[in-house]
């Protein structure tokens, strides 16, 4: 007799979602984490329900600017060299996936969980009392120069297949609808349906006090290695070990570290980000704003505008990056004109793997154990919808959307 139908590993937005869809449906679960519920990389990021971010990180575009990226004192992109040489697997797939017809088909998978984002979150908002947390006001993507916003209409042409809404906005539009903004601009659009979280942690809290109220345990814990037999799975946990008939790995970033989980053999590595809080400042911009050359996001959220983004690759262990956090500051001056010493400031992972899709399905080894990470830029998007993906796989059943092209066995190149 199991004592769990299902244990989440992390609690995450990923775990917290798969676990309070999971209690919804009836299932007996249990939610583990070390550290509180959305305390990582759900903590720091953007903010942005960005269903229309349907384009890879992974593009030709990206292959061809990635000697200036990487040469420039000025960019939002670093790479520690001695990280790359040491993983030469995850950042040689990482470029093979920049093929145009790789691209194209990381685009269209991404799309297509990503029609199905709203179904999977809204549920767990309505559930969890938070539709105060939630903005409806668009996000704002600008670009200083006419060489980026010419390089963005091949994707703006594929939302437009996709039925995502936008308008494209000249330099007055742009400065009529958020006249904070100092940046000379060249162009902008507006994606009118996305939403933004205004404390994406605060969401994690209260789907996770849902999920107690539903009946579900939550245990303050690591897991460092899961056992599948035939029928189910023991979960080391802390010093004790529990078993339950399926577990879903959900640890982010961290997922490799867990034995036996099969994630510990998958290509995942990690996209770093940096977020700066400037606590009275919130009221420069009424939405989030992408900057597309500054690679980062200004946000309004509860705790005052956060400036949030980049990408550094250079692994799980290495220090916090001060030229990283300084980048932002003076990208975000350049944005929004002078601003003040930051309150705090933040270092995140995303998970990430090589073609920039999540993993969600059975792992290689055994039906028992559910992997759902590699989330990479999208996690508090996609959260909710992997989340419902999970519960129907715990449940012993296939989900109404094809998530084949997700498996942790597909190849990664
Ligand atoms: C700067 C930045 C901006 C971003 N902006 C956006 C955005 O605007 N919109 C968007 O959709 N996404 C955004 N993202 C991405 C998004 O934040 C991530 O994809 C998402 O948070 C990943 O969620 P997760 O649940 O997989 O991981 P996490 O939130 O990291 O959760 C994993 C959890 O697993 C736990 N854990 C680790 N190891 C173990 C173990 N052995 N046992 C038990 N628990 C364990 C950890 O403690 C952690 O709590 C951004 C990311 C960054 C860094």
């Amino acid at each position: 007799m199991q004592d769990f139908d299902l244990v989440v590993v992390g609690a995450g937005i990923v775990g917290t979602a798969s676990a309070l869809w999971a209690q919804k449906r009836g299932l007996k679960v249990m939610l583990c984490d070390p550290n509180p519920p959305g305390s990582g990389t759900s903590f720091g990021n953007a903010c942005t329900l960005a269903t229309y971010a349907v384009m890879p990180v992974n593009s030709p575009a990206v292959l061809r600017a990635l000697p200036r990226l990487l040469s420039s004192g000025d960019s939002p992109l670093s790479v520690d060299l001695m990280h790359a040489l040491r993983h030469p697997r995850w950042m040689l797939s990482f470029l093979a996936n920049c093929r145009p017809a790789r691209s194209d088909h990381i685009a269209r998978q991404l799309a297509d969980i990503m029609g199905h984002a709203d179904a999977g979150l809204n549920p767990l908002i309505a559930e969890a009392g938070a539709e105060d947390l939630i903005v409806n006001r668009g996000q704002l993507t600008v670009w200083s120069t006419k060489d980026a916003a010419e390089g963005e209409k091949a994707g703006l042409a594929f939302r437009k297949t996709l039925g995502i809404p936008f308008e494209v906005l000249g330099p007055q539009d742009t400065l009529a609808l958020e006249p904070g903004l100092r940046l000379p601009i060249h162009g902008a659009v507006h994606y009118t349906a996305a939403r933004s979280v205004r404390d994406p942690q605060e969401l994690i809290n209260r789907m996770h006090r849902r999920f107690l109220a539903l009946g579900g345990q939550w245990r303050q814990a690591r897991v460092s290695e899961t056992r599948a037999y035939g029928t189910s799975v023991e979960v080391m946990l802390g010093d004790t070990q529990v078993e339950a008939t399926r577990v879903v790995i959900a640890a982010g970033a961290h997922a490799g570290s867990i034995r036996g989980s099969g994630a510990e053999n998958l290509p995942l590595g990690t996209e770093r980000g940096y977020h700066l809080i400037f606590s009275n400042d919130a009221h420069r911009i009424t939405r989030p704003v992408g900057w597309a050359e500054g690679g980062f996001y200004a946000v309004p959220m509860a705790q005052g505008l956060r400036l949030a983004g980049t990408v550094e690759i250079a692994g799980l262990r290495a220090p916090e990056n001060r030229g990283r956090l300084a980048y932002i500051a003076r990208k975000g001056a350049a944005l929004l004109g002078p601003l003040p010493q930051p309150d705090s400031h933040w270092l995140g992972f995303r998970p990430t793997m090589p073609d920039s899709m999540p993993v969600i399905g059975h792992a290689p080894h055994s039906d028992r154990i559910i992997h759902a990470f590699g989330h990479q830029h999208l996690g508090l998007t996609l959260g909710g919808i992997t989340g419902r993906i999970v519960a129907d796989l715990a449940e012993g059943r296939m989900p109404n959307l094809p998530i084949a092209a997700f498996s942790p066995n597909r190849r990664f190149a």
